[in-house]
């Protein structure tokens, strides 16, 4: 994520300010210019408020609808159709927000999705709603669990282009006990989104683009039944040298869930080098003999290049940030090893979003 500032006072912001502390103009992120942008109202129309945006001169902007939840901080052009942004247009089912608990679990939820759309834009990713393209599109669905005890479950997931998150996920106290029950090290909102992005990307960048051979070289084979591996997994759990080769223990499961795994690192590493890279931060260990710990993010990872570039910035990074949180008290911000096979996977993912990433 890059670091933004104010265009009115030079203040530094953040992707989810929506009021600049310093000089008190109202913000907004404008996804066409990557950019956070001070505020002017220009006038009042029917369909609302209209703004110049200070970072994109000569052009009139709307608020996203769903700024009125509190949801989001995303600008629209004046005179586009619809009245919902990049982002919030590809929600099918928002919970009751009459309700106080599923408005904030929704707010949080929100937050999450809106930096995982900042990186599928900024990966230039194929982007459709399901009401633009039905099969191959993409949708939302963020649901409560029925009241009472014995009422369904929902479940996080994807299926066919439609992603639902149950919005107990936003719950720390339930997200904490589900990570802990799961034997998971890492489980956040923003990770959900970005394992279940990956399973939408299979479908568009593996199954629809003629690369099924390729992936299953090196994720195995995904037409083993889904049903039979899941109840295997949840029985015998991984197997014990399950590190040698995959990202995770759940990757273990099936050739989609390692795809879907593998993508989530992918975009985990390419955000947090980005968020490291605007803050110029480097490494050279004091103690260390050589230079294999040495690293500086001075490129831009969301765009082409060889992904071991990526690789030897993020190793070295990684156990300094690991470093930082232990000194806190805190669980190891990248709790991973990435192994020969899982880099090998991460590289395959690098290629799918970058087809003309030199290798
Ligand atoms: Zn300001
Ligand atoms: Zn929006």
């Amino acid at each position: 994520m890059r670091l933004f500032k104010c265009q009115a006072c030079g203040q530094i912001l953040h992707f989810e300010n929506t009021l600049c502390e310093k000089c008190g103009h109202r913000l907004a992120y404008l996804p066409a210019a990557t950019t956070m942008s001070a505020l002017e109202l220009e006038g009042n129309t029917p369909e609302g408020d209209v703004w110049k945006a200070l970072a994109s001169p000569g052009k009139l902007f709307r608020l996203c609808d769903n700024a009125g939840h509190g949801t989001c901080n995303w600008l629209i052009e004046a005179d586009a159709p619809g009245t919902l942004c990049l982002c919030c247009r590809h929600n099918r089912t928002i919970p009751d927000v009459s309700q106080d608990e599923n408005a904030e679990a929704w707010r949080k939820i929100e937050w999450a999705k809106h930096r995982l759309f900042y990186s599928l834009l900024r990966l230039k990713l194929p982007l459709a709603t399901k009401l633009e393209q039905a099969e191959t599109g993409l949708a939302f669905d963020f649901l409560a669990d029925s009241a009472g005890p014995t009422g369904p479950r929902v479940m996080t997931g994807h299926d066919n282009g439609l992603i639902t998150i149950a919005l107990k996920e936003a719950d720390d106290a339930e997200r904490e006990k589900s990570r802990v029950a799961m034997h998971e090290p890492y489980r956040t909102l923003l990770g959900h989104f970005r394992h279940e992005i990956g399973h939408y990307f299979w479908d568009r960048l593996v199954q629809d683009a003629g690369k099924l051979e390729a992936c299953r070289a090196l994720f195995g084979d995904d037409s083993i039944d889904y049903g039979q591996a899941l109840q295997r997994h949840y029985e015998e759990g991984a197997p014990a040298d399950w590190r040698s080769s995959f990202v995770t223990a759940y990757a273990t499961m099936h050739a989609w869930e390692d795809f879907a795994e593998t993508w989530a690192h992918y975009m985990h590493l390419v955000d947090t080098l980005e968020t490291a890279a605007a803050f110029s931060l480097s490494t050279r260990p004091r103690v260390a003999e050589g230079d294999e710990l040495d690293a500086s993010v001075d490129f831009d990872p969301y765009r082409t290049q060889p992904f071991d570039r990526l690789v030897e910035s993020w190793m070295p990074l990684t156990i300094a940030l690991n470093s930082l949180n232990r000194s806190m008290g805190q669980p190891d911000l990248y709790p991973f090893v990435l192994s020969t096979p899982a880099l090998e996977k991460l590289a395959f993912v690098h290629g799918l979003v970058h087809p003309d990433a030199p290798q």
